[in-house]
């Protein structure tokens, strides 16, 4: 055999078609428990090739503009894929200013998403400052609806979770079964240590968020995110003292 072991014979377009013709998702949740198990060893550029051939190019990646870490392996791998990026109009100048720095920089299409509504129209519908007093509608309107509408075109999405984030990623997994969305949900820096991706960013240049270097080592919205001291857990300041710890994206 000439291809790698963690290549898998059966396409998710092939699955696909089976699945929307005869067993739902069952297929689908199989398919990525089977590439999960087999590109266990392998590395990021290797398990974005993996989802790239298997989704037949339809695959996209998202980033909230932290760092442009996983776009700069996407790019890589798949030059021109898609990357979005939910502007939820509240966030920091630097965040946009580096969204439109990748726009620039890499070979990638940069996707801007908004929600139904802007600021000022959700604050006349539901009051102003929803995300202090509502904070999970706030992040379900502005980021969970609008994602799930932007990734209703493509097979897989590529995203910079990692599992040393945060208790409730703990458990995430390099190739998933997004039962929500019904596709499959790549993690290709799940493994990843902070030093891994430091290192990565030093050695190849990436491009990173300014306000990393001034305490904001997690960014989020404006309004819900807060400086960190070094030694804190680094999305401690996103909605700080809340009890909040997602925004509902990887939930
Ligand atoms: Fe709203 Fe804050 Fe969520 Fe942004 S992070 S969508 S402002 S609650």
């Amino acid at each position: 055999m000439t291809q790698r072991s963690y290549r898998l014979r059966v396409t998710l377009s092939e699955l696909f078609m089976t699945s929307f013709t005869h067993s739902g998702s069952t297929d689908l949740d199989l398919l990525a428990q089977r590439a999960n198990a087999n590109l266990a060893d392998a590395t990021a550029h290797e398990i974005i090739g993996w989802a790239a051939e298997a989704t037949g190019g339809r695959i996209c990646v998202t980033s909230s503009m932290t760092d442009a870490l996983v776009i700069d392996l996407a790019a890589r791998v798949q030059p021109g894929i898609d990357v979005i990026f939910l502007d939820t109009g509240y966030h920091f100048a630097e965040t946009l200013g580096t969204r439109d720095a990748v726009a620039a920089m890499y070979a990638v299409n940069v996707i801007n998403v908004a929600p139904a509504r802007t600021v000022s129209e959700q604050d006349r519908h539901l009051g102003p400052r929803l995300f202090g007093r509502n904070p999970d509608l706030c992040c379900h309107l502005r980021k969970v609806i609008p994602l799930e509408q932007a990734l209703a075109p493509y097979r897989a999405w590529i995203t910079g979770v990692r599992r040393e984030e945060t208790a409730s990623r703990h458990g995430s997994q390099v190739v998933e079964w997004d039962r929500r969305r019904k596709m499959i949900k790549v993690n290709p820096v799940v493994g990843w240590s902070q030093a891994q991706v430091d290192a990565y960013i030093e050695a190849n240049g990436v491009l990173v968020n300014p306000l990393v270097a001034q305490g904001y080592p997690s960014i989020g919205c404006s309004t819900c995110t807060l400086p960190v001291q070094a030694d804190a857990d680094p999305r401690s300041g996103r909605w700080a003292g809340t009890g909040k710890t997602e925004c509902g994206l990887h939930t």
